[in-house]
């Protein structure tokens, strides 16, 4: 499709699949495998790669939806996974073997985090965690067999924004792979590849699905960077997504804007609110202009996101009871729903680290994560009054 069609043309149209019938929205092919019309079709489809032989190679209703999000990231190619964290394995597999080095952003998704610290070490691959603001600390870490700079922007759940063309460059000067997990963005308000990055990875569970109906990943980037892991490393690790969650992943996808917009209007209005609240000690939210990358977050992203953190000032105890005393946001170890979703890192997503570590990344014990929905702002800020009301 057309790229310089508007983004809301692209997430309703992009990669639709109508069939000789023209069906008005892309057919499930809820199917393991498919036939061959004769040897010599089926030596054409394995061989020549003409056609679907198998759903864990390929099935058309996985196709079209990565053909929706290549679109709207501006990429030339995308890969369905089946979760986020498959998609961020996947990708680092592919480019990666025994022997290589990372270096990562050190505020990130917990299960990321854990991923890079306990499982990759085994595979013989070390990651090395810095603040990526700070590039004389990433120069101390570049060794010979440094392969990758992994990123996230807004990073979970501190909301941390990171240079995104300037860490592109530092990358490229040093013949690194730049992977950025653009989760909290989406497409919508950031396109990290034509900041310059290489890869862009998704938990499209979240935003992107937007319903919490499913779990699935994404990667995007280039032919080139893409083909040897859709050809090796994605089919031979069974890291597909099912037919049925792309037709829902798709489907979600035709409201990004949408849903976006009105959520980031929703976080701004609760940012500002809590922000005034004597029980709040900080908000972290990339809109607020006292927000410490601010400047970063406008110059690189079209709007803020939907999430949002606040730290309460009575620390572990205040954060859950103030969580319990909610009546409308859902207590929910995820995000990215139309429906507002609450959590509290240091008791969930981020229970694994010690409280020193925790610490020394700022997730504090009063620390709550917000992902705000597309319900009525007042109806939103009342619940969230109220609960904090309860706490003096
Ligand atoms: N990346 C980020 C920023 C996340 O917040 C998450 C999950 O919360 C993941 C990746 C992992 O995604 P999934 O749960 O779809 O595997």
């Amino acid at each position: 499709m057309r790229s310089n069609f508007g983004f809301a043309t692209r997430a309703v149209h992009a990669g639709h699949l109508k069939g000789e019938e023209g069906a008005t929205v892309t057919p499930i092919f809820q199917t393991a495998a498919f036939s061959f019309a004769s040897s010599d079709e089926a030596f054409r489809r394995f061989q020549l790669g003409e056609g679907y032989v198998y759903t864990r190679y390929g099935n058309p209703t996985v196709r079209s939806v990565e053909e929706k999000i290549a679109s709207l990231e501006e990429a030339e190619d995308a890969i369905l996974c089946s979760s986020g964290m498959s998609a961020i394995l996947v990708a680092l597999l592919s480019l990666l073997k025994s022997g290589d080095h990372i270096i990562s952003e050190e505020s990130i998704y917990g299960g990321t985090y854990t991923l890079f610290q306990e499982i990759l070490p085994r595979m013989g691959i070390e990651v090395s965690f810095t603040d990526t603001l700070n590039e004389g600390k990433m120069k101390e870490l570049l060794r010979p067999k440094t392969r990758v700079l992994f990123l996230e922007s807004p990073g979970n759940p501190l909301l941390k924004v990171l240079p995104l063309s300037k860490l592109a460059n530092f990358a490229r000067e040093n013949n690194l792979i730049t992977i950025v997990d653009s989760t909290f963005a989406t497409p919508y308000f950031q396109t990290p590849l034509k900041l310059g990055c290489d890869l862009v990875v998704h938990s499209a569970t979240k935003f992107l699905g937007g319903h919490g109906d499913l779990t699935a990943g994404v990667i995007a980037g280039s032919k080139a960077l893409l083909e040897p892991m859709r050809k090796t490393f994605h089919r031979q690790m069974g890291a597909i997504l099912s037919p049925w969650e792309a037709f829902l992943l798709g489907r979600g996808i035709l409201t990004l804007p949408l849903r976006m917009e009105k959520s980031a209007q929703n976080a701004m209005y609760l940012a500002e609110k809590l922000s005034s609240r004597p029980e709040v000690n900080a908000v972290y939210y990339p809109g607020l202009p006292t927000f410490p990358q601010h400047e970063i977050a406008r110059s690189q992203m079209r709007g803020f996101g939907a999430v949002l953190a606040f730290e309460l000032k009575g620390g572990y105890q205040a954060a859950v009871r103030f969580q319990d005393s909610l009546k409308l946001i859902l207590r929910v170890a995820s995000l990215g729903d139309v429906q507002s979703l609450i959590t509290h890192p240091a008791s969930t997503s981020h229970r694994m680290l010690s409280p020193e570590e925790r610490l020394r990344r700022g997730i504090t014990d009063g620390l709550v994560r917000l992902s705000v929905g597309i319900e009525d702002a007042p109806d939103l800020w009342d619940d969230i009054e109220q609960a904090l009301d309860g706490l003096s």
